[in-house]
């Protein structure tokens, strides 16, 4: 008899502690969960999935314009939004469901309650005290909002899932992922948006073609870009909110929004108590195993600020239930991990930017932009950008970018080709889809003219 209740006690029932708690029950092991807010985490509550479904239910707006060129008439269509904001709970509902089920059926209990370690082996929740021979910290992440006058007056995405009412103007600080498909969202339903980003350009990080297309496609979008731009400070009269930026730029506003990036969520849970170790940013820090400075217990996802995506936590997950309850050792490859930003059009990219290539690799950039096909027809003016970084020495594709329709769907398989280590003449040796948009991803045939590390232009 174990001398613990339990093998393993979860903390946070998001992707990565859902799946991680799933296969450690499957492999016999005697679980439980605790989460103190909905079921599902951040990714299928308050992320990827409400967020998608709005990005879906906001594209149709420019399809049914996109239409017309195409001979449709759709005179007098409009949108509700709220049936669109009912719609998303409902199946936000359906999904708790069914994610409560998925932990039953593996045979774990869920706690619901607020989970805060007592010592390493013991958790307080509702008053009472749980044991267990491992704990798994997976409490993920929350928003971030930035120390100025009026900072309660604004939402973040938790809030924007859920307005009741689509604001017609919007203000939305930041220019990273969340900005972006927000913005993307209010604007093809109308709202008059406005961004303020304090970089000279959106999505730090991603390669500079990225951003300075993404940047151009914004504007036609409508948008209001204020570069290199700070919020600072907020106020509210009656229904209106007024913005005042650090160059002494006021907006009027119906809703403000922050989406400045996320924090682990780490404070008051007696992990530094406990001996857990957190860095800086109070993310908890892990070893290649999940491991963290106290033997038994474990963090993954957002809550160890690694990469913070879903299928990253959902992958640490199911490694950690691998290694520690089925003797199957099985640590996450970090490279190669495509990421999307569902702004209108999408950003997708795997592998390294340009100027993260260059610094190790000697690169042939392969470079494309056209006007994609339905909009010769829909007469809009969107442009679609594909980018390749080629190692010149292996011949190896080190990244693949693209920013237009459809492109998750499109990066994803291409993904799978460079984890194999595709070649650039692998990707020539391709033949293409015709007609599509991600054929030209297999008929970039020129290098573009691109400097040497010497800084002439080859
Ligand atoms: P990001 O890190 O993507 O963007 C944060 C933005 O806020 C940047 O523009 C940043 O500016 C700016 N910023 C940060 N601090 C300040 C500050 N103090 N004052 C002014 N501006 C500031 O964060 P998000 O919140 O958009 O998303 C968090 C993470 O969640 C993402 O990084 C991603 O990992 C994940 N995510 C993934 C999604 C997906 O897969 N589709 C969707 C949503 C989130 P600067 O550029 O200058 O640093």
């Amino acid at each position: 008899m174990s001398r613990f209740d339990f093998d393993l006690i979860t903390l946070g029932a998001g992707s990565g502690g859902v799946r991680a708690s799933r296969m450690a029950g499957k492999y016999g092991a005697k679980v439980a969960v605790i989460e103190s807010s909905r079921i599902g985490g951040t990714c299928v509550m308050r992320g990827c999935v409400p967020k998608k479904l709005l990005v879906m239910g906001a594209h149709f707006g420019e399809a049914l314009d996109d239409a017309l060129g195409f001979g449709w008439s759709v005179e007098g269509a409009t949108h509700d939004w709220s049936k669109l904001i009912a719609a998303k709970d409902k199946e936000l509902d359906r999904l708790e469901v069914a994610y409560r089920n998925l932990l039953s059926n593996a045979g774990n209990t869920l706690v619901e309650g607020r989970g805060v370690l007592a010592d390493a082996h013991t958790v307080e929740v509702n008053g009472k005290r749980l044991t267990a021979a491992k704990i798994l910290i997976a409490t993920g992440g929350w928003p971030v909002v930035p120390d100025i006058p009026g900072r309660e007056l604004m939402i973040t995405s938790n809030e924007a899932l859920d307005l009741q009412q689509r604001p017609q103007r919007i203000v939305i600080f930041g220019g990273g992922y969340i900005a972006l498909e927000f913005a993307g969202i209010f604007r093809a339903l109308g709202s008059e948006v406005h961004l303020v980003f304090r970089a000279d350009q959106v999505l730090r990080g991603f390669d500079a073609d990225v951003r300075a297309h993404m940047q151009s496609e914004l504007a036609k979008k409508g948008m209001t870009l204020y570069a290199g731009r700070k919020i600072i400070s907020v106020a509210k009269a009656a229904s209106e909110y007024t913005v005042v930026l650090d160059n002494g730029t006021t907006l009027a506003a119906d809703a403000v929004m922050c989406a400045t990036g996320r924090a682990p969520n780490t404070s008051g849970l007696g992990l530094k108590e406990t001996g857990v170790r957190m860095n800086e940013r109070g993310a908890v820090v892990v070893d290649g195993w999940s491991g963290t400075t106290v033997q038994n217990i474990f963090a993954l996802g957002d809550v160890t600020d690694r990469i913070n995506l879903t299928p990253v936590a959902i992958n640490e997950g199911r490694m950690f239930a691998e290694t520690q309850f089925n003797k199957n050792p099985m640590r996450m490859e970090y490279n190669l991990v495509a990421s999307a930003v569902f702004s209108q059009p999408p950003v997708c990219v795997v592998g390294l930017s340009e100027e993260d290539a260059r610094k190790t690799h000697d690169v042939a950039i392969f470079r494309t932009s056209f006007r994609p096909m339905v909009h010769t027809l829909s007469g809009r003016d969107q442009r679609t950008m594909m980018k390749l970084v080629v190692d010149k020495k292996s011949d190896r594709v080190l990244g693949c970018h693209m920013v237009g329709d459809d492109a998750p769907e499109i990066i994803q398989g291409l993904a799978v080709a460079l984890k194999a280590g595709a070649t650039k003449a692998q990707f020539d040796a391709t033949v293409g889809i015709h007609p599509t948009a991600a054929e030209e991803f297999v008929t970039m045939r020129e290098p573009i003219n691109t400097p040497t590390p010497g800084g002439e232009t080859a």
